[in-house]
């Protein structure tokens, strides 16, 4: 990750200032507001700002006219109850806006997802920065036999050196081509007076999809854990993933009894189907039983199998 002087300034200066307010606040989250958590080579997540916590979620629940908080144990107990049953609008009470830096093809899975608020960093107004995605070696891997949105074996030797540098090398190109298209440079001068510069709005359409855009992105906490419960799974792509763990983090922080209840009843869990359940119910029951009776098709009895840890 790479913060220019005048950006980590600009932290600092967030991070320094201090506001009253009678608004409840917690402090293991203040501890990390505004601070960027590295993600990939150039990218970052940053909390800038919340509201609610799980006294909140709890508060809602009640419709209590004060904090009306009870003892820790109460509380993560109605968390857990209502997570568990998925009762789901004290969890919306909370809400939290994150600046993510990420590359085009990460922000294109992000976006798929529609109940945040949006707003991108604009490539018709600015010039976008020379900073593309480059996946270290142990990331750079073929495509999965068995699985066709999946990864196989990590790349090597010379094949890994090569593709590295042909991603290098186009995303530097086309970045070049870019500048020059512009006809300007970061500071908005002219590279060449006497030539007009391609419109913003038209030269960024050659950028290459690992090359870095930004935005603010506001949630409730209900729907961020939709997206986490997606986008931290193991079927998430890396790349994504990684930036879904830099979140978890940040809501392990907010809201510690939310998130324990996340990890169980959604992001550990799996869930069962009615066939998959009465097949369980038969092994429990001493019943030897293999797929062809099992009424379940090979897929279902492999991720069954899979769940159980067989
Ligand atoms: C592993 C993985 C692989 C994927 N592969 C593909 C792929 O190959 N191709 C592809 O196109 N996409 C793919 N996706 C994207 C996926 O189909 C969803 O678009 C994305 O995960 C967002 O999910 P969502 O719609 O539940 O979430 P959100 O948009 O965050 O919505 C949250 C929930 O709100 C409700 N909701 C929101 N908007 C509406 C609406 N307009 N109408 C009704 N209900 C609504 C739904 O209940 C939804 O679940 C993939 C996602 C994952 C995680």
């Amino acid at each position: 990750m790479s913060l220019t002087e005048s950006q980590a300034a600009e932290i600092a200066a967030a991070r320094a200032h201090r506001a009253e307010t009678r608004r409840p606040t917690v402090p293991a989250l203040e501890a990390m507001l505004f601070e960027a958590l590295p993600v990939l080579d150039h990218g970052f997540v940053r909390v800038i700002d919340y509201m609610g916590d799980d006294a909140a979620i709890v508060q809602a629940a009640r419709v209590s006219y004060g904090r009306g908080t009870r003892r820790v144990s109460e509380d993560a107990g109605l968390i857990r109850y209502l997570m568990r049953h998925r009762h789901s609008t004290p969890f919306e009470m909370c809400e939290v806006k994150y600046h993510v830096k990420l590359p085009i093809f990460v922000a294109r899975q992000w976006i798929r997802h529609r109940t945040a608020n949006v707003n991108e960093y604009s490539a018709r107004y600015s010039i976008l920065d020379r900073e593309f995605y480059l996946p270290s070696p142990e990331h750079l891997a073929a495509q999965s036999v068995a699985n066709r949105q999946g990864r196989g074996d990590v790349l090597t030797g010379d094949e890994a050196a090569h593709v590295l540098d042909m991603l290098r090398e186009d995303a530097t190109r086309c970045y070049d081509h870019y500048a020059e298209m512009l006809n300007e440079d970061a500071a908005g001068e002219a590279l060449d007076p006497s030539r007009q510069g391609l419109a913003r709005e038209l030269a960024r359409m050659n950028l290459t999809l690992n090359t870095y855009t930004q935005w603010y992105w506001k949630i409730d906490l209900y729907n961020l854990f939709h997206f986490l419960s997606l986008r931290a799974d193991a079927h998430a792509q890396y790349e994504i993933r990684v930036y879904a763990e830099a979140m978890l983090r940040t809501v392990e922080a907010w809201v510690p009894l939310a998130y324990q209840a996340f990890r169980d009843y959604r992001l550990g869990a799996v869930t069962l189907s009615a066939p998959m359940l009465a097949v369980v119910r038969r092994m429990l029951a001493g019943e030897a039983v293999d797929q062809a009776d099992s009424g379940l098709n090979r897929r279902e009895w492999a991720e069954l199998l899979a769940a159980l840890g067989q």
